[in-house]
């Protein structure tokens, strides 16, 4: 379809906001502009060499694959041309006209939901950082861009595009015939006319691209020599050039966490090169990131994201994994199935996996800041890769009965210091720590002398269920119903009730409470607490009633989950049971109110009770009673 005449469009909501935000108040650095349109030169060179490995039909086939950028001072402008893969029509309304491409509309969700939150301003240049709204970082300093193209297909047009950033564009033929590529005139406002000099540039040049893979010629003068640092060796290599290239490859802006250079020659030829950022951008909210690490045979760029090279878990990773091993010519789609990406997959994992055992021993605070953001992909990792749980088991960190608030330990630190007769890993899953303390569960363990972890969220519980054992020891819930703790039974103070009166007591209460137990007993583990109740449906676990709790909520319904089958466990040393063992003779009604709270209140602890109205009604009842 080729038109003659010149049209006007407008861009997109979601990229109006994109752009004011970016002219107005994100950047603080005008200068990297550059580095974004260079960088977007980059890919779209990489992405006309992949399309040269398979056609021999491209326009201007003889052009060279580099980036010249032209400085011109009297007229106050800036040029970036590359000989890349250049744009269709279509394409220019589509990539640069909407937000469909992933970058910015994840950068526009993240700001949504940073907002939402209240995280807006303090985070805005973090998430700027971990997205790059590329293109559209020109309008800081242009007035006015002109981005003059034609496509590597051969049926192309000779366009031009231009906008002043203020809500629309325009899109017409070009009056000359445009080479393959994209050439973008950046017209400065006044206040950046310093983007006009020569000397400037080439120092911005010098700071933020010395990594591209393609030459850059400045006024045709050649300004940055063509390395791949990660088949350098490990030893020449600075910090900061590690940092540098981090911020190349990620398009961030943050410094690296960790970083991991290796390579391996069996069972094949890897050399990878892999970050860890600061921060996570997904805890802003549901959006799932791309993976990050790119593929590269003999230093040739595969894929800039593939998606079945490593587990999707391992998505907040950066970096490079380049291996001569693989077919130049691997597609995105057979790379799925290819058993040679299998191989790599599995080793860089494993590496990467160590790697993180060593650095938590190695520098525990740097850990627990990685722990933070991203433990929440070594959580999923459990749920969804078996073969690695020895690993990832070790990465894991909670808080324990045993730690101050706020600190945490590892599966091994609690094997570590476990008595020699205990044979389990004990957790107990609450909102808190004081939510934890101050259930009856606890207590019991803090008599015996046993450790528990603290889990805070609900996947925790999951994460337990999957990883099963860890050192060939159960992981155990704290408040599963066939639990015993040895030592515990004749502890807690205080008279208890005659053996009799107790088992009376006992078989009164499960027929007033009557379907909802499966028994009443005289408990062996409470020692502060009158009564506990543990689940005793094998299907309906509390971690189960809670999500569907939380199912049913999202919904807006609130019918309960389920019918509760709890065991109920009566501390016959405490007072409150001693009085309402009283009761059940002398005011029945009155011992059986007082049962029921009882029971509810055991049932909320263990994240049973699915509605508390019942049992705030019946608070305000008995509490007339108060005299
Ligand atoms: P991102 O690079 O994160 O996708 P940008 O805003 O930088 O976001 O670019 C938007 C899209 O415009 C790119 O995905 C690409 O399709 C297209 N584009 C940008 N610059 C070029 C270029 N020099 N040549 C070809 N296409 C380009």
């Amino acid at each position: 379809m080729t038109q003659n005449t010149v049209e006007k469009h407008e861009f997109q909501a979601e990229v109006r906001q994109v752009l004011d935000i970016v002219i107005n108040s994100l950047y603080t650095d005008k200068e990297i502009f550059l580095r974004e349109l260079v960088s977007n030169a980059a890919d779209s060179l990489e992405k006309l060499r992949h399309h040269q490995l398979s056609t021999k039909d491209v326009f201007d086939a003889e052009l060279p694959l580099e980036i010249n950028i032209t400085t011109d001072e009297t007229a106050g402008t800036i040029t970036v041309q590359d000989h890349g893969i250049g744009l269709t029509r279509e394409e220019l309304v589509e990539n640069l006209g909407t937000i469909a491409h992933s970058g910015s509309k994840a950068f526009a969700q993240a700001l949504k939901n940073a907002k939402e939150s209240g995280e807006e301003g303090t985070d805005a240049l973090q998430l700027i950082g971990q997205f790059g709204v590329g293109f559209y970082s020109a309008f800081m300093v242009a007035s006015h861009v002109d981005l003059y193209t034609h496509s590597w297909k051969n049926e192309g047009e000779h366009l031009v595009w231009r906008s002043d950033g203020d809500g629309s564009y325009q899109i017409e033929p070009s009056a000359i015939s445009e080479k393959r590529g994209a050439k973008i005139v950046l017209s400065l406002k006044d206040e950046y006319e310093e983007f006009a000099k020569a000397e400037r540039v080439r120092e911005l040049l010098r700071r933020y691209s010395s990594f591209v893979p393609f030459p850059i010629l400045l006024n045709g003068e050649r300004v940055n020599t063509v390395q791949a640092i990660w088949a350098r060796s490990k030893n020449e290599i600075k910090p900061e050039e590690y940092s540098e290239f981090y911020k190349y490859q990620a398009d961030a802006f943050d410094e690296p966490l960790f970083t991991l250079h290796f390579n391996v020659d069996a069972p094949l030829a890897i050399n990878a090169l892999l970050f860890t950022p600061e921060n996570n951008p997904e805890r802003f909210g549901f959006m799932h990131m791309d993976p990050g690490v790119s593929l590269y045979c003999k230093k040739v760029l595969i894929d800039a994201h593939p998606k079945g090279l490593l587990p999707d878990w391992l998505r907040f990773l950066k970096g490079v994994v380049d291996s001569a091993d693989l077919p130049l010519n691997i597609s995105r789609e057979s790379m799925q199935d290819s058993s040679l990406v299998k191989k790599i997959s599995d080793v860089v994992t494993g590496r990467f996996l160590k790697f993180l055992a060593e650095q938590a021993e190695k520098e525990p605070e740097k850990y627990a800041k990685f722990w933070k953001q991203f433990g929440i992909f070594i959580k999923e990792a459990i749920t969804v890769d078996r073969a690695q749980h020895g690993k990832l088991g070790k990465l894991l960190r909670y808080e324990s009965s045993l730690t101050e608030a706020g600190q945490t330990i590892g599966l091994s630190d609690y094997v570590g210091r476990m008595k020699e007769e205990q044979k389990e890993i004990y957790y107990l899953y609450g909102a808190s720590r004081a939510a934890i303390e101050s259930g009856p569960f606890v207590e019991s363990f803090k008599a015996a002398g046993i450790e528990v972890l603290y889990l805070y969220e609900p996947a925790d519980e999951f994460v337990m269920n999957h990883l099963h054992k860890f050192d060939d020891k159960e992981l155990k819930s704290g408040d599963s119903a066939d639990l015993k703790l040895d030592d515990v039974s004749a502890q807690g103070a205080g008279e208890a009730l005659p053996e009799e009166r107790m088992k009376a007591l006992c078989d009164w209460a499960k027929e007033a409470l009557g379907e909802r137990v499966k028994s009443v007993e005289a408990s062996k583990r409470l020692v502060d607490s009158p009564a506990l109740a543990v689940n005793a449906d094998a299907y309906m676990t509390p971690a189960m009633r809670r999500m569907m709790r939380a199912i049913r909520e999202r919904e807006g319904s609130d019918a309960p989950v389920n019918e509760v089958n709890a065991n109920f466990e009566l501390n016959a040393k405490h007072a409150l049971v001693a009085k309402m063992d009283a009761l059940r003779e002398s005011n029945p009604e009155l011992g059986k109110e007082v049962l029921e709270q009882l029971f509810d209140a055991s049932l909320m602890a263990a994240g049973m009770l699915d509605s508390p109205q019942n049992m705030l009604k019946r608070m305000t009842k008995l509490l007339e009673h108060v005299s």
